[in-house]
C-alpha cells in the first residue's frame, strides 16, 4: 500500500470509530483475608484499577485472571466480607497535586491526615511513565543540602538520585530532613514521603519540618507501619506523581523516600498474599522493576517537558552494615551514588556519620558551585590520608613533625564536618571553614574548642564580609581576588589579629 493509501485507510478506520459506552460489569467476593480479596465474575479489568466494594472500601486489581481478579485492600478488611458485590471504577489510583498540598499531610490516595479538609482539583495517576531520554537534559544546577561533609565532598545535583543508605539509628532522616530545611531560601518544593514508618517518628519528623518553617514549601504523603500493604506500596509513586506536577511547571523538587527497603517488604507481603511465587530472600521478582520504575521518574527535564527537576533521595535500611544484600544492592545500582552512614562512626560522636571511603556521588561534581569547587577539591585525599597514617602511627610515640602535622590537619578536618542535626550551613560558611581550614586557622584549637572557635571564626568572616557572603550565597560563584581575600582573613584569625 502507498503512504496515502495507509493514512486514508487509518483516517477512515478513526472517523468510524465510536467509544463504547462504559459498562460497570459488577462480580462478588469470593474470599477475603489478609487483606487480600479474590473477586468472581468480574471481566475486562485494567491492571491497578480501583475496585469499589459495597462498604465503600477500595481495593486495587493487581491480578487478572480469566475468571476473577485478585485485589489488595486499601483499608481495613473489616467491613467486607464474601458474596459482596464489587464494581470495577475503570480508575487507577490517583493523587491529587497541586499547590493546594503545599503544607498539608496527606496519605498516597490522597485523603489528609492532618484534620483540615483538602480541595483539590487536580489529580495525577500514581504510576506514570518515567521521561524518555530526550525528554532530558545533563544535571547542571547544585541541590545543596547545608551539610558540609555532604556538598563538598559527596554533592548532589538537581535532578539527581542519590541513596542515603545505613543501619538503623545512624542519622538517614536527619540528614534528609536537614536537606528538605536547607530549601528554605531557595525555590525548591520538598515532598518528604514516608513508609512503613512509627506514626510517633513522622510525627517527630512534621514537628521538626514545621519549626524550622520548613512545611510552607513542604508536602508529607505517610503510610504508617499499620496501614495495608497496598497503600504503604503506593506512597513512593504517590509522592513521585506530586513531585512531577511542579517539575512539568519548571519547578524544582526534592522528594524522599523513606524508605524503601520498607517499601520492598510491604511489596513483599503484597505479593506472597496474593500467592505470586517469590525469588530471592523472599522478595519477588519484578522487585527491581519496582524500585527502577520508581526512581527513573527523578530527571532533570528538558525545557520543552518544562524544565524542572525531580531530584531524589531515596533511604535505605542495611542489616549490621551489609551493603551487599539483595535491596541495598539493587537500589545501588539504579541511583547515580550513595551516602553511606556507619554506626560505628555514629556512635564515635563523628555526626553525620558519613563513611567518605564508600561514599560517591557520579553526577554531583559537575554541578557544584564554583565557590564550593575552588575549596573542595582535595578533601577526600585528606582525609584518606590522614585515616591511614592515624592506623599506622596509633602504637608510635615520636613522630616526626611532618607526620604529626599531617595527623593534626586530618583530626581537625574530621572535626570540621561534625555538624549538629537542623543546623544546616550556608554556602559562604562551608566556603569560609573550608578555607579556614586551608589557612590553617586552626592549627592552635585544641580539639574540644574547635566547635566553638569555628562559630566565633564564622561570626567574624561574615561581619567582615557581609556582601560578599549574601552575593555568594546567591549566586554560588568565587573569584580569584575573593578567595585571597578570604584567605588572608582566615589567616589573620589565626594569628589573633582583626579581620
Ligand atoms: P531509623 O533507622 O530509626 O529510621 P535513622 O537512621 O533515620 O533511624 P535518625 O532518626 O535520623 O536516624 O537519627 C537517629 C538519632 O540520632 C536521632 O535521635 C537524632 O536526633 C540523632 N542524630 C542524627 N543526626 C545527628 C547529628 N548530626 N547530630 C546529633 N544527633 C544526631
Ligand atoms: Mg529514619
Amino acid at each position: 500500500m502507498t503512504e496515502q493509501k495507509i493514512s486514508a485507510f487509518l483516517k477512515a478506520r478513526t472517523d468510524a470509530f465510536s467509544p463504547a459506552p462504559v459498562i460497570y460489569r459488577k462480580g462478588s467476593v469470593e474470599r477475603v483475608g489478609d487483606g487480600v480479596v479474590h473477586v468472581k465474575n468480574l471481566p475486562g479489568r485494567k491492571y491497578g484499577e480501583l475496585l469499589e466494594f459495597g462498604s465503600g472500601v477500595y481495593g486495587m486489581a493487581l491480578d487478572l485472571t480469566e475468571d476473577g481478579v485478585g485485589a489488595v485492600l486499601l483499608d481495613a478488611e473489616d467491613s467486607v466480607c464474601a458474596g459482596e458485590t464489587v464494581k470495577g471504577t475503570g480508575r487507577v489510583a490517583e493523587v491529587p497535586v497541586g499547590d493546594v498540598l503545599l503544607g498539608r499531610v496527606i496519605d498516597p490516595i490522597g485523603r489528609p491526615l492532618d484534620e483540615r479538609p483538602l480541595d483539590a482539583v487536580r489529580f495525577y495517576p500514581v504510576e506514570r511513565p518515567a521521561p524518555a531520554i530526550m525528554d532530558r537534559r545533563p544535571v547542571d544546577t547544585p541541590l545543596e543540602t547545608g551539610i558540609l561533609a555532604i556538598d563538598s565532598m559527596i554533592p548532589i545535583g538537581r535532578g539527581q538520585r542519590e541513596l542515603i543508605i545505613g543501619d538503623r539509628q545512624t542519622g538517614k532522616t536527619a540528614i534528609a530532613v536537614d536537606a528538605i530545611i536547607n530549601q528554605k531560601n531557595t525555590d525548591v518544593i520538598c515532598v518528604y514521603c514516608a513508609v512503613g514508618q512509627k506514626s510517633s517518628t513522622v510525627a517527630g519528623v512534621i514537628e521538626t519540618l514545621r519549626q524550622a518553617g520548613a512545611m510552607d514549601y513542604s508536602v508529607v504523603v505517610h503510610a504508617g507501619a499499620s496501614d495495608s500493604p497496598a497503600i504503604q506500596y503506593l506512597a513512593p509513586f504517590a509522592a513521585c506523581s506530586i513531585a512531577e506536577y511542579f517539575a512539568e511547571r519548571g519547578r524544582d523538587v526534592l522528594v524522599v523516600y523513606d524508605d524503601l527497603s520498607k517499601h520492598a517488604v510491604a511489596y513483599r507481603t503484597m505479593t506472597l498474599l496474593l500467592l505470586r511465587p517469590p525469588g530471592r530472600e523472599a522478595f519477588p521478582g519484578d522487585i527491581f522493576y519496582l524500585h527502577s520504575r520508581l526512581l527513573e521518574r527523578a530527571a532533570c527535564l528538558s525545557e520543552e517537558k518544562g524544565g524542572g527537576t525531580v531530584t531524589a533521595l531515596p533511604i535505605v535500611e542495611t542489616m549490621a552494615g551489609n551493603i551487599s544484600s539483595y535491596i541495598p544492592t539493587n537500589i545501588i545500582s539504579i541511583t547515580d551514588g550513595q551516602i553511606y552512614l556507619e554506626s560505628e562512626l555514629f556512635h564515635a560522636g563523628v555526626r553525620p556519620a558519613v563513611n567518605t571511603g564508600l561514599s560517591v556521588s557520579r553526577v554531583g561534581r559537575s554541578a557544584q558551585s564554583d565557590a564550593m569547587k575552588a575549596v573542595s577539591g582535595t578533601l577526600r585525599i585528606d582525609l584518606s590520608q590522614y585515616r591511614e597514617m592515624a592506623v599506622f602511627t596509633r602504637f608510635g610515640s615520636d613522630l616526626d613533625s611532618f607526620t604529626s602535622k599531617l595527623l593534626r590537619r586530618g583530626e581537625t578536618l574530621m572535626n570540621l564536618f561534625k555538624q549538629d542535626k537542623s543546623k544546616p550551613y550556608t554556602l559562604f560558611e562551608e566556603v569560609a571553614v573550608l578555607l579556614g581550614y586551608e589557612a590553617d586557622a586552626f592549627r592552635d584549637t585544641a580539639m574540644k574548642d574547635l566547635r566553638k572557635t569555628v562559630a566565633d571564626y564564622l561570626t567574624a568572616m561574615k561581619q567582615a564580609f557581609p556582601d560578599e557572603a549574601s552575593a555568594m550565597n546567591a549566586t554560588g560563584a568565587m573569584d580569584a581576588d575573593l578567595k585571597a581575600r578570604l584567605l588572608q582573613a582566615a589567616e589573620a584569625f589565626r594569628e589573633g589579629r582583626t579581620l
